[in-house]
């Protein structure tokens, strides 16, 4: 079996620290700036971190949004964390902008069709400008 988070390219990792790593989500996105903090290792979920973990994520995942916030103006930062598939817990954070349509807003961003994806190049661009302000 292969697992999409311990396979992550090392190049698109924005940051590792504290058993997680940063990196932008793993799908075409209408969204740009959407990153993720993953576990490095298998725990499904925020109740499979140990305390250490725990006490590290809040931090690290607030100060990705304030910069999110400042370095892409966005208005606003959603944090979602599903785990219906990986085995590795992660914590979506989706940045919300004035010109966010309805349909992109909130957990609909994951249901956005593939036509509707940004340039690969500018959702790389937006990553790692918000890499450049941690
Ligand atoms: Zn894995």
């Amino acid at each position: 079996m292969t697992c999409p988070a311990c396979d992550l390219a090392p190049a698109r990792v924005l940051l590792r620290r504290d058993g997680f790593l940063l990196h932008a989500v793993n799908q075409p996105t209408p969204v740009k700036g959407w990153l993720v903090l993953t576990s490095e290792r298998h725990a499904r979920a925020w109740y499979d971190l140990t305390a250490e973990e725990s006490a590290a994520l809040g931090p690290f995942a607030r100060r990705v949004m304030q910069a999110q916030l400042s370095v892409l103006k966005a208005e606003h930062v959603y944090a979602f964390a599903i785990g219906d598939v990986l085995q590795h817990f992660h914590l979506h954070l989706v940045p919300r902008f004035a010109s966010t349509p309805s349909h992109h807003r909130g957990r609909a961003a994951f249901d956005a069709p593939a036509s509707e994806a940004l340039d690969a190049r500018e959702v790389e661009a937006a990553a790692l400008a918000v890499k450049g302000a941690l």
